[in-house]
């Protein structure tokens, strides 16, 4: 067997690090080296994940736990607030980033570029690893030709930081790469409660919705005479962030410079 990819998760003690925990630790062909997280110091990664231990344990130092343990990618599941020392810290000592945080503006992903570009190194942040996420996305760009009256609407849990999802920014960005551009709704409507048109991106309106009980979910709604037409994803679990988590790690190693988005690994 050819060498294992050696990984880092970072955030491994959240939601979705558990995952990536689980998900590591089941594909043979990756060898977990290190977990860090702030919390659960000390505690066995495996054990948090709900597996039987093995041997990683949660560190709380992502630089010096890149010194030690060598690893090739580093996954980051953390905080809008964290995600960028992460992947400064991983790209200077050479470690492929793939970023599932969201959050990032867009100088944070113009100083990461020049960052993966100067240390060659590949870097992927993906505001959605769920394959059917990623169809949703290029499906609504497709109708966006023929429908350019759209809204998005995003739902996730009430734990959430960022409003609106990476996910719904990205949807809207390659819907406007189609959409001739309009401003939807009458000219002369007016907010009676600030906020309830949702947030202006370019003409189109998007919606968040946070809940307990929902994982992630999006529909894009478009429009038109006499119809309407509803493209929806639902993560019913987090597992479903997993089959593109992998497939990242696979395959960062190929490329220098930074990634946005899955789309354009796996398609
Ligand atoms: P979560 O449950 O809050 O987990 C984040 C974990 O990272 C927490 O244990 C947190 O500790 C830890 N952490 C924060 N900063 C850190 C740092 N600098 N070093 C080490 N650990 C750190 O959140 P989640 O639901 O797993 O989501 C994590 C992120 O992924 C969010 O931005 C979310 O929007 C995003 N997400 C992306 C996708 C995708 O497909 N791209 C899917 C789902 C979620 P503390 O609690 O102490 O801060």
């Amino acid at each position: 067997m050819s060498e294992r990819i050696r990984v880092l998760v970072s955030g491994a003690r959240g939601k979705v690090g558990r995952e990536v925990i689980k998900a590591v630790l089941g594909d043979n062909t990756l060898e977990l080296v290190a977990a860090v997280d702030h919390n659960g110091v000390g505690e066995d990664a495996a054990v948090l994940a709900g597996l039987p231990a093995c041997g990683v344990l949660i560190q709380g130092d992502l630089a010096a736990a890149i010194t030690e343990t060598q690893p090739q990618v580093m996954v980051d599941f953390t905080s809008p607030a964290s995600v960028m020392e992460n992947v400064r810290i991983a790209l200077m000592a050479g470690v492929a980033p793939v970023v599932g945080t969201t959050g990032l503006s867009a100088r944070d992903m113009e100083e990461i570029a020049e960052w993966a570009a100067a240390k060659e190194v590949g870097c992927l942040i993906a505001p959605n690893f769920a394959i059917g996420a990623l169809l949703m996305m290029r499906f609504a760009r497709e109708a966006a030709r023929f429908f350019p009256n759209v809204e998005i609407i995003e739902y996730h849990h009430d734990q959430k930081l960022d409003a609106p999802s990476g996910t719904a920014i990205k949807t809207a960005e390659l819907i406007r790469e189609e959409r001739r551009a309009i401003r939807q709704g009458h000219p002369e409507e007016e907010e009676k409660i600030t906020g309830s048109r949702g947030g202006e991106f370019d003409g189109m309106r998007i919606h968040s919705v946070r809940l307990p009980g929902l994982v992630a979910h999006q529909e894009v709604i478009f429009g038109a005479l006499g119809q309407t037409l509803s493209i929806r994803h639902d993560s019913i679990s987090r597992e479903s962030f997993m089959p593109g988590v992998l497939e990242a790690i696979h395959r960062i190693g190929a490329y220098k410079g930074l990634i946005y988005g899955l789309d354009k690994i796996i398609f």
